[in-house]
């Protein structure tokens, strides 16, 4: 097996086997672009590791063959005490990976080789200050050392010497400083600070490899649902250095702003420093206009750069470059991350750019993106007392607690606070609190450190380098300099991610622009956005929207009953209602009535009760067809388990052994339904009686309701309207059932078609929600004029997981397992659930090529699920009125 590979060797789209890093470094050497050498190892050979828990040896004889090549290109050889080449050995996963072992830089030097590359140099600072760099980042990160002590010995160092920044300790005092870091190493390891490069080398590797499996990594792989078994690639690359003095230094830039969306270049720079400085976050950054000043040649080249990159992946890039005395190197690229609102503003400027097409923007941006894009915004004519400014690192408004660590974040979530992480600043054991805080602020470092990109990523508002705060995590305070304001744990502050600032106390948010474009349409949207980049964006998600809408083939519905629901879901731009749950029209006042239908003695009583209950559902479908009018209407027989409009049996029977006990009298009525509840009982009611089977059972319950049903269609024809209800049979399992119903249907729409003098056009049709309705499908669909997969009940019963328990039981375990990567009732299970739906699909249409189908269940709102219902060929999803927008935004991309 083929482990190494050259960066000569690959391109860009192998990011499977090389990695993203790998596989873009790869691409760049192909284009010419200055990229200091050297080679990737496979993700294959990552997986190998750790299924074995050590490298394949063929691994390391592939990785000398490699090295030797990079030692003669380079003219210098690995540990050479007169011309060492050093190295770096990164981590590259097929998806950016926060969470995993970044880098170790300056790999090769030891006792030795220092003096080699100081000689050789001329710059004896600059190879000692690499030196102590290698050890602390490899203490830190290859052989687990705690890193404050790394960073509490510098600090002292400095205060000895009453200095502030690191550039400013001299050689001597660097001398001093690795002696400090290798006695460091060797009390935390109880070995001395490894010398032989090889050993430091693989080493790293193996470091690398095993991250891939560190709780912060598979926190991250799980909130993004990565598959834990992909492993990740190494990147091993000669080492150019920024830190050799004034005429070097290191950045991070964007071809555009990965905040805001704005074109032109947008980045950061640090003199006199290397790559880890800058994301870290530890010294404040020059702008890229600096560096224009202080060296205009290596500025022009990295701009030219930046187009032909550009150019080449038609999207925004993000890279990683260093000046080495005055030459540009590029370290990586990819497509960089961005905003939400980034996210579309990039897409259309593209498109009007005529970079890409309008299919291939609608491709740049997604439902999730655009869920975010609908997040409320501060109110701009709220009283705020602001606090300080930050730099907008990632959008959002975000109100809540100080936390100042994972432990905190985590525990004040689970008590049902939204916390706010404050730190000086992050790196990557912040993950855990990241995840479950609501918003991220730090003190040090700029928009593209360790907090800003990761906030991005995970569309977490976030300010960052908010340098006037003084963040004491061991006094749990934060101070604000030049002023007496305290806070301490627990307070409230409010961040704002658009404009960076902090405010104290709570502060009211109204909605976003692009909402009130949703809702209310462009002009209006247009209207609400307050300066130029809202305004933009609104016109950007509209650009997209219609496009993603005159592309898709999956039209969008909504499941909604509450009047309002159904507005609102035809604003949001919803073709139809796929799933009126008519059970949510019997709670409340009318709970008492359909006991009474089911604890009815006799058919009398139970005919009273549906006298009372028909015009009130009556109604309720006027209201709902009328706001649909024109639109097909799913309205879904009564469905649920009978318990669930019961007293609960338990209750019961505490209040009646209550009063017993206290010699009270128990009435009648009471006992009477005690008992009742007592026979009903069952012990799987999700299995039990409900669905067609009620209906089955109490033949009126369902006759009510399809009189209702065509008695309000029949009142709105009268008055000029257009209702389409289309009827629909939960929980069918044999084709007997739903010829039943049906010709109930028939005779009372027949009947009220007559004595109405008018003429009604209602479909009715079944669910597909258990596996025998899926594979007999063909059956139903003579009795079916369309059909709708409830893909709830479906997955709950083909796995055979009760989906009211499974979640909070063993889903944790399930996801750590690698059962599943995501919960089933979140995300359609393509290979099993999905399959059941097409096979529906395949034996629906055998019968009747033109059938109508849908979806209704969760996954109708879930991206992933979209694209594969688009896949199976179905006619529409049907989602919560919220998730509309969203739906049709990944109908359309699943149809590009
Ligand atoms: C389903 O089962 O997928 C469905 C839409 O019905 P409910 O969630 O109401 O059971
Ligand atoms: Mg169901």
């Amino acid at each position: 097996t083929t482990y190494v590979f050259a960066f000569t060797e690959g391109d860009k789209d192998q990011k499977d086997l090389l990695g993203g890093k790998g596989a873009n470094l790869a691409e760049m050497m192909k284009l010419g672009i200055p990229v200091p050498p050297g080679f990737t190892i496979t993700t294959e050979a990552c997986r190998a590791y750790l299924a074995k828990g050590a490298a394949p040896e063929t691994l390391e004889v592939q990785v000398t063959t490699a090295l030797r090549q990079m030692e003669s290109e380079m003219g210098k050889r690995l540990g050479d005490p007169v011309n060492p080449l050093l190295l770096s050995v990164r981590s590259g996963a097929k998806f950016s990976m926060p969470g995993m072992m970044e880098t170790v830089l300056n790999i090769g030097l030891n006792d030795d080789t220092v003096e080699g590359l100081a000689t050789r140099s001329g710059n004896p600072r600059f190879a000692w200050d690499s030196y102590r760099r290698l050890i602390q980042m490899f203490g830190k990160t290859v052989q687990d050392i705690e890193g404050d002590h790394f960073s509490d010995a510098l600090e002292a160092a400095k205060d000895k010497r009453g200095l502030t920044l690191d550039t400013e300790l001299d050689v001597d005092a660097l001398k001093d400083l690795v002696d400090d870091y290798k006695q460091i190493v060797e009390r935390e390891t109880g070995a001395p600070f490894p010398q032989d490069p090889r050993e430091q080398m693989d080493a790293a590797i193996e470091a690398v490899f095993r991250s891939w499996n560190t709780d912060r990594a598979k926190i991250y792989r799980r909130r993004e649902r990565i598959p834990h078994d992909l492993g990740t690639a190494v990147n091993v690359q000669a080492m150019v250095f920024g830190n050799m003095g004034d005429r070097s230094g290191t950045g991070v830039c964007f071809t555009r702003d990965p905040s805001t969306g704005h074109t032109g270049v947008y980045g950061d720079y640090l003199v006199n420093a290397q790559g880890e400085d800058v994301v870290a976050g530890i010294r404040n950054t020059l702008s890229l206009d600096a560096l224009a000043e202080l060296d205009r040649k290596s500025y022009d080249e990295l701009m030219e750069n930046l187009r032909v990159l550009e150019t080449h992946y038609r999207d925004m890039c993000d890279i990683e470059f260093t000046v080495e005395e005055g030459k540009l190197w590029l370290l990586q690229t990819r497509v960089g991350k961005r905003t939400a609102s980034a996210a579309f503003r990039i897409a259309r400027q593209l498109v009007d750019e005529r970079l890409i097409t309008r299919d291939e923007a609608i491709g740049r941006v997604n439902g999730e993106q655009l869920t975010q894009l609908l997040f409320p915004q501060f109110d701009d004519e709220a009283d705020k007392v602001t606090l300080t400014k930050g730099m907008a690192a990632s959008p959002g408004a975000s109100v809540g607690e100080i936390v100042f660590n994972n432990a905190q974040a985590v525990e004040r979530t689970n008590a049902g606070a939204d916390v706010i992480l404050v730190r000086r600043e992050t790196n990557p054991d912040d993950l855990e609190g990241m995840v479950v805080a609501s918003g991220i602020l730090t003190a040090r470092g700029g928009k593209t450190s360790h907090a800003a990109v990761v906030a991005r990523g995970m569309g977490r508002c976030c300010v960052v380098g908010a340098e006037e705060l003084y963040v004491d995590e061991s006094s749990q305070t934060v101070t604000i300099r030049g002023s007496d304001v305290i806070l301490k744990a627990g307070d409230i502050i409010a961040i704002d991610g658009t404009s960076g600032y902090v405010y104290k106390g709570d502060v009211p948010v109204v909605p976003s622009p692009v909402s009130i474009y949703i809702e209310e349409g462009l002009e209006a949207g247009l209207a609400a956005a307050q300066d130029e980049p809202t305004k933009d964006l609104v016109a950007s998600v509209d650009l997209l929207l219609q496009h993603a809408d005159s592309r898709a083939r999956l039209t969008v519905r909504a499941n909604a009953e509450a009047p309002e629901d159904v507005i609102r879901a035809r604003k949001f731009g919803a073709t139809g209602i796929g799933l009126c749950r008519t059970e949510h029209m019997f709670l409340g006042d009318r709970r008492q009535l359909i006991e009474q239908v089911i604890l009815a003695e006799n058919e009398e009583e139970q005919q009273a009760a549906f006298d009372v209950l028909g015009p009130l559902q009556k109604g309720d479908f006027v209201e709902i067809l009328r706001a649909m009018d024109g639109l097909p209407t799913t309205i879904r027989l009564v469905d649920p388990p009978l318990h669930e409009f019961l007293p609960d049996l338990t209750d019961l029977s505490v209040r009646i052994a209550v009063k017993e006990a206290l010699g009270e009298n128990v009435p009648d009525k009471e006992r009477k339904l005690f008992k009742a509840v007592r026979e009903m009982h069952e012990q799987n009611p999700m299995l039990g009686l409900r669905g067609v089977r009620l209906g089955l059972k109490i033949r009126g319950l369902f006759a009510m309701q399809i009189t209702a049903i065509a008695e309000a269609a029949a009142d709105l024809i009268e008055q000029g309207g257009d209702p389409k209800p289309e009827i629909m049979v939960p929980l069918v399992g044999s084709v007997r059932e739903l010829q039943i119903i049906r010709g109930d249907a028939e005779e009372i729409i027949a009947e009220i078609e007559k004595s109405r003098g008018v003429t009604l056009d209602i479909e009715i049709g079944a669910m597909i929600e258990l596996p025998r309705a899926a594979i007999t499908a063909d059956s139903l669909t003579e009795e079916s004029d369309f059909f709708s997969f409830g893909t709830n009940d479906l997955t709950q019963t083909a796995w055979g997981f009760s989906r009211d328990d499974v979640e909070a039981e063993f889903f944790n375990e399930y996801f750590d397992l690698g059962v599943f990567g995501v919960s089933p009732f979140e995300s359609i299970d393509v290979r099993g659930v999905g399959k059941l739906v097409a096979i529906g699909m395949r034996n629906a249409r055998s019968v009747k090529p033109d059938i109508k189908v849908g979806v209704c269940g969760e996954h109708g709102g879930d991206p992933q699920s979209i694209h594969f219902f688009h896949e199976v060929g179905l006619d529409y999803v049907s989602c919560s009125p919220f998730r509309v927008p969203v739906a049709r935004l990944e109908a359309g991309r699943a149809a590009v």
